[in-house]
């Protein structure tokens, strides 16, 4: 089933997700069903499965170093059908400009529709390490508007070059993000939202926000959006806080505002065991807010531990 469907399901009720990353290669995937297996007493009706675009090693021949290209956390779509049969769960894979041509997410598309994958999310990727900007792979899209387009288009029963008549036309729901503080290369919010309605208007179905600990700025996003007339479900996604050096690594890699009260709080933390309960206490406070707000869904980034979400699930849920 669709994303919008359960929203439109649960007739207000705000509903629990969460978001996964695959294992490292070379892990158990039996680590990444122990951390799901707590979560599953809230009932989500559906999970993401992140995707990771490529990374470049060196590899050392005749002592010389060779440039070579690695995915380190493969197995996105393959996981996202192991959920669907082993948890009886609706999946969302996030499908990515970074490191793929068209032609590969085409054929990933084909693989999610064999499989019964009703929901993409559609997202550009970030830089590839060690490099400042994004650019896009050859025959790759450079914006996650390009993106939702081949998908729509697909939708429709367009492949991208094979004249073909299908039998049986795709329907995928289509999530993009949302920048609450905007994403780290616009010039403005203003602007950013712009790009979102672009987003929109090539025919994303739902949004999920990035991270943010202050929901003043989930709420002012959202009236900016309905303001530029982006009427489709705003998920807001939470991250709990979980170690000390999230103070300055989040701002750093996700462009968010930590709020004062929750940086003093960490920063009197004596250990990481405290900080974790910290983190636990302020998602609280965030999602009673923004459940009485009305919002559909609460949207966990887990990060593979899922202690915490659990802990803020059952106070929620
Ligand atoms: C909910 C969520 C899930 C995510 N999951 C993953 C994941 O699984 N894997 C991963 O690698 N990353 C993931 N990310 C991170 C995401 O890939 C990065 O934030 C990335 O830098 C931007 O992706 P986007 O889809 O928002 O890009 P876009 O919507 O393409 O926007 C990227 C930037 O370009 C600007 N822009 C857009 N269109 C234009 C244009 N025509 N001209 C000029 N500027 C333009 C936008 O304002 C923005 O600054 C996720 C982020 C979120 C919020």
């Amino acid at each position: 089933m669709k994303v919008t469907e359960h929203i439109a399901n649960a007739k207000g009720e705000t509903l629990f997700s969460f978001e996964i990353v695959p294992p490292v290669k070379g892990k158990n995937i039996q680590d990444l069903y122990d951390n799901i297996d707590p979560l599953m007493e809230f009932k989500p009706p559906f999970i993401d499965v992140t995707t990771s675009r490529e990374e470049y090693v060196y590899i050392e021949k005749n002592g010389l170093l060779e440039k070579k290209v690695t995915r380190m956390r493969p197995g996105t779509v393959g996981i996202c059908a192991s959920l669907q049969y082993k948890y009886n769960v609706d999946t969302v894979p996030h499908v990515l400009c970074g490191g793929f041509t068209k032609e590969e997410t085409e054929y990933m598309l084909v693989d999610c529709q064999y499989l019964g994958i009703d929901n993409v999310m559609a997202l550009r990727g970030d830089a590839m390490k060690g490099e400042q900007y994004f650019s896009p792979c050859e025959g790759g899209h450079s914006y996650a508007k390009g993106l939702v387009e081949q998908i729509a288009a697909l939708n429709q029963g367009k492949y991208l070059i094979d004249e073909l008549k299908m039998e049986h036309t795709p329907n995928f729901c289509i999530g993009v993000a949302g920048y609450p503080e905007k994403h780290l290369e616009a010039p403005s919010l203003q602007n950013d939202l712009k790009r979102l309605k672009e987003k929109v208007d090539a025919g994303a179905d739902y949004v999920v926000t990035q991270m943010f600990f202050d929901n003043k700025k989930y709420f002012e996003f959202v009236d900016a959006a309905r303001a530029m007339g982006i009427t489709i479900p705003i998920i807001p996604g939470i991250k709990p806080l979980a170690v000390q050096k999230h103070l300055r690594l989040l701002p750093q890699v996700f462009w968010v505002n930590l709020p004062e009260d929750l940086i003093d709080a960490v920063e009197a933390c004596p250990d990481n065991k405290a900080v974790r309960q910290v983190g636990i206490e302020w998602a609280i406070q965030q999602c009673k807010e923004l459940k009485d707000a009305g919002v559909p869904v609460l949207h966990y980034y887990s990060m593979g531990k899922s202690s915490n979400i659990k802990a803020i699930a059952a106070a929620l849920f």
